[in-house]
């Protein structure tokens, strides 16, 4: 019986060798393994796998296509939900959606629904892509703002419908958090991230870089005076949160953020770019998400002995297990029950040592997780050159400050219903802008609900 079969393992770098450079951690199944995983999902009737899939990508039918080896029919299958298989398929937290929900997971491994959906990707690509089809122009104007993946998802659909859609992006190179945040050796940037974008510009979407809304233009300007039928906001939540304690102002000190845009988007790593990044020998990285696991594997591979400080334990860890699990692989340490009261500076103001205290977990709090209690007396310090703080972001407020009539939540996010409607009549909003930092998933299935919504929009308004 095809369930019988176990899940077919997938070839990775070795952990001592790819803990000293940036090539991609994971190589993904090639065809035959591919169709050998797929010959074990059971097409289900019911699947839930779809239903837990933010965007309902066709998960069994593409998968039955796999297993016929048909890939360009399964690329096309996926094409109908989602625009940037390639990036989904290797940074979704499938394990908490699709494969979390799959039938085969009750008693055993899930299917491997994502690197099924990465091999098809990378497949498509080397064999000529998708090509959709694309409705003939209707004259309106969007404009999106950002090029994350709600951006680039919501630009994609307008553009199948017909619109002329304008993305402005203010970092000189799009992709949002595709190509700042998560690093290289996750996610390729020339070979996966440029790629899915230049399927999106094959759409006939324009990617102005450079462009600040509130700065560069306006939205209320992009409206009034441009002729843009409606604009989606995509501009993410890049704002990142200190811990606000002594020290934090010291050299040596940088927020996640900071540090992962340094490499990733300026390739501090790499020695052709004139903006290299002084990591020292020893680094802390505070905080236990997806982001400081990338921030300390990240630190890792420039040479420093890294650990990672967490005032909960491993259970709580919010990082995605598979990034845990890579990190202790490559030799990544862990502080657990263990908090930062104060960064410690030398008489020139760089950084030498994080005082801490340990934690121990008492009653839950209101997430449900049992909360951090500093026990007294413990304080102790880690000596180290570099801070990374990785606590989490907020939306930046330039957007909502510069544009007349949209509300923003006690958090600074926008207030966007369901369907990505803001409260200014014309702008949508979706993604991190309006949840929060979340998952690129969430994000595109937000940029694909108001790209419907705004076709709604604009048709109503040309009646
Ligand atoms: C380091 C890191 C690792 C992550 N790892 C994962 C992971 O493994 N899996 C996962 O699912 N999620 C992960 N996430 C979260 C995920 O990347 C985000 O939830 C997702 O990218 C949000 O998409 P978005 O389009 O809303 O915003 P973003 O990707 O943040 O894109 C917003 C874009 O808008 C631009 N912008 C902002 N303001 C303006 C303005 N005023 N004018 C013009 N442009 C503007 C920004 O420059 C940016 O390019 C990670 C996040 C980080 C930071
Ligand atoms: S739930 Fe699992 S077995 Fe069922 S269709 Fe989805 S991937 Fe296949």
């Amino acid at each position: 019986m095809a369930n019988k079969i176990p899940r077919v393992p997938v070839r990775e770098q070795d952990p001592k060798v790819r803990a000293t450079n940036f090539e991609e951690v994971c190589y993904g199944y090639n065809a035959e393994e591919a169709q050998l995983e797929a010959t074990r999902c059971l097409n289900c009737k019911n699947p839930r796998c779809v239903a837990a899939c933010p965007v309902s990508v066709k998960i069994p039918h593409f998968i039955a296509q796999v297993a016929a080896g048909n890939f360009a029919a399964a690329a096309s299958v996926i094409a109908e939900d989602s625009s940037l298989p390639a990036i989904c398929g290797r940074v979704c937290p499938q394990e908490t959606q699709c494969e979390g929900s799959c039938i085969l997971g009750v008693k055993g491994e899930p299917v491997a629904i994502g690197k099924l959906e990465r091999f098809v990707a990378d497949w498509s690509r080397e064999n000529g892509g998708v090509k959709p089809e694309i409705a003939p122009a209707n004259g309106h104007k969007i404009a999106v703002i950002g090029s994350g993946p709600a951006g680039l998802a919501c630009a994609s659909d307008l553009a199948k419908l017909g619109y002329d859609v304008t993305v402005f992006e203010a970092l000189h190179r799009p992709g949002g958090v595709l190509e700042y945040g998560i690093p290289e050796f996750r996610l390729p940037k020339d070979r996966v991230v440029a790629a899915e974008i230049e399927s999106v510009k094959a759409l006939g979407v324009k990617i102005e870089t450079n462009v600040i809304a509130g700065r560069t233009v306006t939205i209320d300007s992009l409206l009034d005076e441009e002729g843009f039928a409606a604009v989606f906001v995509g501009s993410g939540a890049g704002l990142p949160k200190f811990m606000g304690i002594p020290g934090e102002n010291l050299n040596g000190v940088f927020s996640a953020n900071e540090f992962l845009t340094r490499n990733n988007l300026m390739k501090a790593y790499r020695d052709d770019y004139m903006t290299p990044i002084h990591a020292g020998k020893k680094v802390v990285v505070v905080g236990g998400g997806n982001v400081a696991m990338d921030a300390a594997r990240t630190a890792l591979r420039l040479g420093a002995e890294t650990t990672i400080v967490y005032r909960r334990t491993e259970t709580e860890l919010p990082a995605r297990r598979e990034e845990v699990h890579h990190a202790k692989e490559e030799g990544i340490q862990f502080a657990m029950l263990t908090n930062p009261v104060e960064i410690v500076g030398d008489e020139k103001g760089w950084v030498k040592a994080v005082r801490c205290i340990r934690m121990e977990l008492g009653e839950p709090d209101e997430s449900g997780r049992r909360s951090p209690v500093a026990v007294p007396g413990s304080e102790f310090e880690i000596e180290t050159e570099t801070v990374i703080m990785s606590l989490g972001t907020s939306p930046n407020p330039l957007i909502a400050k510069t544009t007349s009539g949209l509300e923003t939540n006690r958090r600074g996010c926008l207030v966007a219903d369901e369907n990505g409607a803001t409260t200014r009549e014309g702008v949508f909003a979706g993604g991190d802008a309006v949840t929060g930092a979340a998952t690129v998933i969430l994000a595109m299935g937000a940029g694909r609900k108001a790209a419907a919504a705004i076709d709604e929009y604009v048709k109503s308004k040309s009646l």
